[in-house]
């Protein structure tokens, strides 16, 4: 049995946690993996009714579970998410882009990662007024930075595939932050001779995810540069509906779509849930790695089969394409659970 704490939400973060709560039941009753869900509050909904995007309650139950899903939420993100990776040391975060057939994508043959530093860089938050002008600390330790690349040079190793890690940086204008982050990379590189390892600028790493992303294997960058790649790179295949997210440490993990809330769609069950239901799959091969259980990469496997059939037999929800709503994308996927 897994505890799983589950933030709901704000915009259509309710009805893909419903979505998520619903396929996490089938998969209970129906494959015979057991688990108990907390569904909590924190974001905007939680600052309304409680003064605090992040209450303690929702804090504890957290460091309670086994793991954590988290629907996006609104405005108050960063005091939500931002906090939660700083303070469970979540210094991984893992977006892959991956084609799924029948997609409106520019490319339909991509299978990539981008290994996103979590911990540092601008989203730290230190941020200044000095003589009329802002002021923010840019971040980069050595540390920090050697942890994401060995991070990155595992899931290449992992994956199997290409072998490769592209370095993406900006070090020939942020010579000393982004120096470091470059010599670390370069320097994780040299204990994994079997991956091929390359740089690449963050502007010519932008144009090559449209250009010929089928060459990427795994990406690791910084906070910042991963948080824009990512999105530009789900867009690539399909759209952030389509797009899961890992927030990974050495002791514990948070599985979240890549997308904000979406206030313009929400409450209008159109909201694509498989961003969140392939965060799932994220999830479970990550319990499947740490308790060592292949049920739980059983069942992973086949739920992201069964995504990939679903939407391969035309039912898709609006913004790949279809007409179904949320309720009925997320029955077509339970009722193929079997
Ligand atoms: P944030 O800055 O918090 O990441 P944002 O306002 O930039 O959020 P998102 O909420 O990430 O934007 O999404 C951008 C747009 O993509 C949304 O306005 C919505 O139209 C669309 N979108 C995002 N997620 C989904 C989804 N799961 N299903 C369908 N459309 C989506």
């Amino acid at each position: 049995m897994y505890n799983i704490s589950l933030i709901t939400g704000d915009g259509i973060g309710p009805e893909l946690s419903e979505s998520v709560v619903t396929v996490l039941n089938t998969i209970n009753d129906k494959l015979d993996l057991k688990f108990s869900i907390k569904e909590l509050q924190a974001g905007d909904i939680a600052l309304k009714n409680t003064g605090k995007a992040l209450p303690d309650e929702t804090l504890d139950a957290i460091k309670s579970s086994d793991v954590c899903l988290k629907a996006p939420v609104g405005e108050s993100a960063a005091d939500v998410i931002v906090v939660l990776r700083r303070m469970l040391d979540l210094y991984a975060n893992i977006r892959p882009a991956k084609s799924y057939p029948h997609m409106p994508a520019l490319h339909d043959d991509i299978d990539m990662v981008i290994v996103r530093e979590n911990t540092e860089d601008l989203y730290t938050g230190k941020e200044f007024a000095v003589d009329g002008a802002g002021v923010a600390l840019r971040i980069i330790s050595e540390d920090a930075s050697k942890r994401i690349a060995k991070y990155a040079f595992e899931t290449s190793k992992q994956r199997g595939q290409k072998n490769k890690v592209t370095c993406v940086h900006k070090s020939n204008v942020m010579r000393l932050t982004d120096g470091i982050f470059s010599k670390a990379c370069k320097e994780v590189a040299q204990d994994y001779p079997g991956i091929s390892f390359e740089e690449m600028y963050v502007d010519a790493c932008a144009m090559n995810l449209i250009r010929q992303p089928q060459s990427f294997d795994v990406i690791v960058t910084t906070n910042l540069f991963g948080d824009i790649l990512s999105d530009e790179s789900s867009q690539v295949v399909g759209g952030l509906g389509m797009a899961p997210a890992a927030n990974i440490g050495d002791k514990f993990a948070l599985f979240e779509p890549v997308h904000g809330a979406a206030f313009d769609i929400a409450g209008k069950q159109i909201a694509n849930p498989s961003s969140f239901i392939l965060s799932v799959k994220m999830m479970l091969d990550w319990l499947s790695q740490k308790h060592n259980d292949a049920k739980c990469s059983e069942v992973a496997s086949k739920l992201e089969s069964t995504v990939h059939d679903v939407v391969k037999s035309g039912i898709k929800t609006k913004d790949i394409g279809g007409d179904k709503t949320t309720k009925e994308f997320t029955n077509e996927i339970v009722s193929r659970l079997v």
